[in-house]
């Protein structure tokens, strides 16, 4: 199997092409801020891998298993060759990769559009974007929270989901912040605390009147022990946890610890939105919306329309380069 990639100033910082048998399969690397990992890091890392030719599936685990105890961290440029792998070996099967799961026909959870922090006519101008997503997601933990949400509020009565960063400092602070958006229609809440806050989490947990989601408290599987003590559910990103086979994994652990499962994502081409989007009809909530952050996206794929996730029906990811 031959890998080539590329370096990109734009979305996606790492892009990963493998190729088989006349076959080949895309990968994307966008780098999670909070994990460290550089485009420069995850370039070199997948340019020196040598990969084998692969006769089945469970080689192609194997092989990421391999690949991943070879050092660690670099998450990202590991996801992009899971996704690569998936999308070429689905490819070679004539499949789409969520039949490798057996995820066929039924219902997918709308995904939320993120609001980021800004001032009003920001915000403005972002929410009349939004106007048809079922649901917003808004970035607080800074010291205008309220101010954030009143202004929100003032524009639209839309669902809102909260992600706040780790950014509130004290427990008895955070009870109360959300007490407070449960009265402003917010439905649940990411991230409130610091992830080293883990006492303070088990204490906010135990009365938080709204679901508390973890991201940064949880990366990869292992990260799931003691998790369902803390929070009501877990946000899994592909970037996060190495990819497509750990995020099934950590979806049906999750589920099985009385988790609710969210897919998110980075900001990512629609190569990385496809492949989360592979594994969405098992998520609760979905927040995929990275795709439409970007204006450089080289692909087509699945489509996040008024939060309405459409996906593509091709083998593999189903993502296809658009002609230039
Ligand atoms: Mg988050």
């Amino acid at each position: 199997m031959t890998l080539a990639s590329g370096s990109r100033t734009t979305t996606p910082a790492v892009l990963l092409e493998v190729e088989q048998d006349g076959l080949t399969g895309l990968g994307e690397a966008s780098m999670p801020p909070y994990l460290g990992e550089t485009a420069d890091e995850a370039w070199e890392f997948l340019n020196l891998l040598h990969v084998p030719p692969i006769e089945s599936y469970g080689e192609l685990l194997g092989l990421l298993a391999e690949v991943d105890e070879r050092r660690p961290g670099l998450h990202a440029a590991k996801a992009a060759l899971d996704m690569a792998l998936h999308d070429w070996w689905a490819r070679a099967e004539g499949m789409p990769c969520r039949a490798l799961w057996g995820l066929f026909e039924g219902d997918l959870p709308p995904s939320s559009m993120t609001i980021g922090m800004g001032d009003r006519d920001f915000l403005s101008a972002r929410v009349a974007e939004a106007r048809g997503f079922p649901v917003l997601k808004i970035k607080l933990g800074g010291s205008a929270d309220r101010e954030i949400v009143r202004t929100i509020r003032s524009l639209t009565g839309q669902p809102l989901r909260v992600d706040a960063n780790q950014g509130w400092g004290e427990r008895e602070e955070a009870l109360r912040m959300i007490t407070w958006l449960a009265g402003e229609g917010v439905e649940l809440v990411e991230q409130p605390m610091p992830k080293e806050r883990v006492e303070d989490m088990r204490w906010l947990r135990e009365r938080s009147p709204l679901p508390l989601v973890a991201d940064e408290s949880v990366v990869r599987y292992a990260d799931l022990a003691g998790a369902a003590e803390l929070f009501h559910g877990v946000n899994i990103k592909l970037m996060k946890c190495t990819g497509m086979a750990e995020a099934h994994r950590m979806i049906l652990r999750a589920k099985e610890l009385g988790l609710k499962v969210m897919l998110g994502c980075m900001t990512e081409t629609t190569c990385g939105i496809s492949a989360a989007s592979q594994l969405v009809r098992l998520a609760d909530w979905a927040d995929l919306d990275g795709a439409l952050l970007i204006n450089n996206d080289p692909f087509t794929g699945a489509r996040v329309v008024d939060g309405r996730i459409l996906l593509p029906d091709g083998a593999g990811l189903g993502v296809e380069w658009i002609a230039s």
